[in-house]
């Protein structure tokens, strides 16, 4: 039989599969570090780095071989009886961040739900705020999943239009917004602040300095939890370990996803200390997958990866390198409006130019060996993997600039 094309395995998906997506016209069969290859065998560099959760690089040897060695031994036991990993795991992960406790799941947006959950029956229970009353404060432009509960938070018409009635219970500030914030925490039922210390999906937007410390102060004069999702900032890719370390916040509740598998599982968590993960009593909150043996060993090598090979250090000086070469390219040309983000979570904002948008640059950034994705109309993320090296940087870089010059 001839080999599929691309177009054959495009077409495939298209005929088959949910329209839920509207992917960029490559299809990949390898990756290996900061690259990828299509069917055809061309390679890319990967500047997104699947929405930051391969920030170790793709099928980092160490993780995949705990994935292949667990798998081969037991895969799933279900919380219904223990295992010999997840305890192993569960004392690494809250060492490794500093808190009692870890409740592990699967998909970020779980994660960002238990969190929700955990929030809530710590107002009732500690807090002492009235059953079905309490609030959670969240911010306009956010970006925290999928699920029902979490498209009711948010204030995009593509995450949430057609899909109510929604879930009560949230109050809607501007991000980046101290005194809106201030004036919510005086009603006696918030009983947490939901923040990405960067919107990731909605554009890369990252706050005022100070702005992270601020909200966190205010909240704890308040007695509400301050609650950060982390699920794309964190790990590493904003060049600290998490987001919230630039302002030596440490949240009360904390969120993490993506990277903490290095890509190769679906693994998020949630950590807390006692007196809030202790709120949860058993049988009122779980997954059947969540903190199976295979994830538990996938964990650990994720994040022993993470310190091992100094992302955070790395992504902190290639950002560095990545956004003072953007920022030439914004005074060359009149497509480059602006640079701005964080370690290697950057993004571009594009003036559309000679009728070309954000997915055009893209479109020709893959003709070109680079892959990265328009996030909204006019802004394309820039999240290659943290084990990226100068060498390589400044040839991804090349690439941009040969293309950015070819539009203009
Ligand atoms: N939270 C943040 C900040 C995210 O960026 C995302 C995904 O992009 C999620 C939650 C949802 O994660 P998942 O797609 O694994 O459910």
């Amino acid at each position: 039989m001839a080999k599929l094309t691309s177009n054959d395995y495009m077409k495939k998906e298209g005929q088959y599969g949910a329209h839920n997506y509207h992917p960029l016209p490559v299809v990949l069969e390898k990756g290996e570090g900061i690259f990828m290859w299509d069917v055809e065998g061309k390679r890319y560099f990967d500047f997104l780095s699947a929405y930051s959760a391969v920030n170790q690089g793709h099928c980092h040897p160490k993780i995949v071989g705990a994935l292949i060695e667990q798998s081969k031994k037991l895969t799933l036991t279900s919380r219904a009886f223990y295992n010999n990993c997840l305890g192993e795991y569960e004392e690494y992960v809250t060492k490794y961040f500093g808190y009692d406790k870890v409740l592990p799941m699967n998909t970020g947006a779980e994660g960002d739900e238990t969190a929700l959950k955990l929030c809530r029956k710590w107002a009732y229970v500690k807090k002492g705020i009235t059953e079905n009353k309490a609030k959670i404060i969240v911010c306009e432009g956010n970006f925290h999943g999928r699920t029902i509960t979490i498209i009711s938070m948010s204030t995009d018409p593509d995450s949430y239009g057609g899909f109510g009635p929604f879930t009560p219970g949230f109050v809607k500030i501007p991000y980046n917004d101290v005194k809106a914030l201030e004036k919510e925490l005086t009603d006696p039922n918030v009983a947490g602040f939901l923040v990405e210390p960067i919107q990731g999906e909605a554009g890369v937007y990252v706050p005022e300095d100070g702005y992270i410390r601020a909200a966190y102060d205010l909240c704890k004069k308040h007695n509400v939890l301050f609650i950060a999702d982390e699920v794309q900032s964190g790990l590493a890719r904003t060049g600290r370990l998490l987001a919230c370390d630039h302002e030596d916040v440490r949240p009360d509740i904390l969120i993490l996803g993506k990277a903490l598998s290095g890509g190769v599982y679906p693994i998020s968590a949630v950590l807390a200390d006692d007196e809030i993960m202790l709120c949860i009593k058993p049988g009122e909150h779980g997954s059947t997958f969540g903190g199976n043996p295979v994830a538990a060993k996938v964990g650990i090598a994720a994040l022993e990866v993470i310190k091992e090979e100094k992302l955070a250090e790395n992504a902190e000086k290639m950002g560095i390198i990545f956004r003072s070469e953007m920022k030439k390219l914004e005074d060359e040309f009149e497509m480059v409006e602006m640079v701005r983000g964080k370690g290697l979570l950057n993004a571009v904002v594009i003036k559309p130019t000679k009728g070309k948008s954000a997915w055009d640059v893209c479109l020709a950034m893959k003709e070109n060996g680079l892959l990265a994705k328009p996030t909204h109309e006019h802004i394309i993320r820039f999240a290659p993997p943290l084990v990226i090296n100068e060498d390589q940087l400044y040839e991804a870089i090349g690439i941009i600039k040969k293309t950015i010059a070819q539009m203009s």
